[in-house]
């Protein structure tokens, strides 16, 4: 079967949909038993797919499941209410008191903060390595390091790693690896056939695609699938079954939509690229993204999301510009159906190993939108800029 094919049937068990095309959505917290068998049936079948206590999910949720295990090629798939909690969740499961953490510098903002915060209060120490740092890693592996965490392309500044690199030197060591694929999301790259143990993702974004439910996912190979399933279930992680059942209707349209995010946000980079105002673009299917080699080695392709690296500007322009804008809104959060922006006066603040040379960094998410409606909105926008500068 082919991957769209594979897409459309993943998940749909009789099981799940008693006869349907979607599965039912159940919604439940006390599962009831018919008869002690049954009841010792279902504990002993625990982490399959058997109904056990709201907590452990419903058949609407294995559905999702099964679905994005298909996704990205794993061996079992964690939910979470959120990426951020499948991020932190993912990492404590592996982590205790005196272990340490490699942490690429260009991570999601709050997955930093959760190591300066929350891992350095448990004795959890953290080094952040150039996204680009490639074999060199080893050099950083220490003694107690017990994980490796990636995340490509990175947050707003988008370089792209060399993940099987990394993955070697780690497995050499012993050291799990994990990487945030929200961008990747097991559509344009499977970081569990590069050899990552357990790949992550914030569904909230393109999975879910519609900007209305928040869902982490984390897949895990057979070695740590068992240990990611009962530690996040000891750490009270589940979702409510609307939620994967919304998070399974985004995922049977994404192929589709990302097509055209892609298509679109690739019109408004090439443009932006030529635009007076503009140092370069960091989109990863453009060269003038760092680690565009790997992009083109091991994605399929690119979606909506890209940055802009502007020559010279300071905040009040950056406000004016998005208090100009129509078309793309202010927000956090992207992958959904909407154009959406957000600008950073300097990346400095965020990255403690690579620093930041550069201008300030406007981020889109282009959008469904037509797409000479977005240009003709950031045109007018980057006129308000200039005229502010
Ligand atoms: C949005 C995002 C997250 C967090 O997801 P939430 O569902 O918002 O908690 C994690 N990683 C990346 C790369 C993201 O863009």
């Amino acid at each position: 079967m082919k991957k769209n094919t594979k897409l459309v049937a993943a998940g749909r068990k009789t099981q799940y949909t008693k006869g349907v095309v979607n599965p039912v959505v159940q919604r439940a917290s006390t599962v009831v038993f018919d008869s002690v068998a049954d009841m010792q049936e279902a504990i002993s079948e625990r982490g399959k797919r058997t109904l056990f206590y709201g907590r452990r999910g419903t058949n609407t949720h294995f559905a999702l499941q099964d679905a994005i295990m298909e996704l990205e090629n794993g061996a079992g798939c964690a939910l979470y209410p959120c990426g951020a909690a499948a991020i932190s969740q993912a990492l404590l499961s592996f982590l205790k008191t005196g272990d340490h953490l490699l942490m690429v510098d260009t991570a999601y903002e709050p997955t930093r903060d959760f190591c300066d915060k929350i891992l350095a209060g448990l004795g959890i120490t953290t080094t952040y390595y150039d996204p680009l740092i490639g074999a060199d890693i080893e050099s950083l592996i220490q003694d107690n390091t017990k994980v490796l965490f990636l995340e490509s392309p990175g947050s707003i500044t988008m370089e792209v790693q060399d993940v099987p690199s990394l993955v070697k030197a780690a497995k050499a060591k012993g050291v799990i690896t994990m990487l945030d694929n929200t961008y990747g999301n097991g559509w344009h790259y499977r970081p569990l056939e590069h050899g990552v143990d357990i790949s992550i993702q914030a569904a909230t974004k393109y999975i879910v695609g519609h900007s209305d439910v928040m869902m982490g996912v984390a897949v895990a190979n057979e070695t740590l699938w068992p240990t990611l399933r009962e530690n996040s279930y000891l750490l009270g992680q589940c979702t409510s079954a609307d939620d994967a059942y919304l998070a399974l209707r985004g995922l049977r349209t994404m192929p589709m939509r990302l097509q055209q995010h892609e298509k679109s946000a690739l019109q408004v980079a090439n443009w932006l690229a030529g635009h007076p105002l503009v140092d370069h673009v960091r989109h990863p299917a453009l060269k003038s993204c760092p680690g565009h080699e790997f992009f083109k080695r091991d994605f399929s392709g690119s979606n909506g999301l890209f940055s802009v690296v502007m020559k010279e500007g300071h905040r009040k322009a950056i406000n004016r510009f998005l208090d100009s804008l129509h078309h793309f809104k202010m927000g956090f959060s992207w992958g959904g159906f909407e154009s959406l922006v957000t600008a950073n006066a300097s990346m400095a603040p965020l990255r403690s190993t690579t620093g930041w040379q550069y201008g300030p960094v406007i981020r889109l998410h282009i959008g469904l939108e037509d797409v000479e409606d977005l240009i003709a909105d950031l045109e007018q926008a980057l006129k308000v800029y200039q005229e502010s500068l």
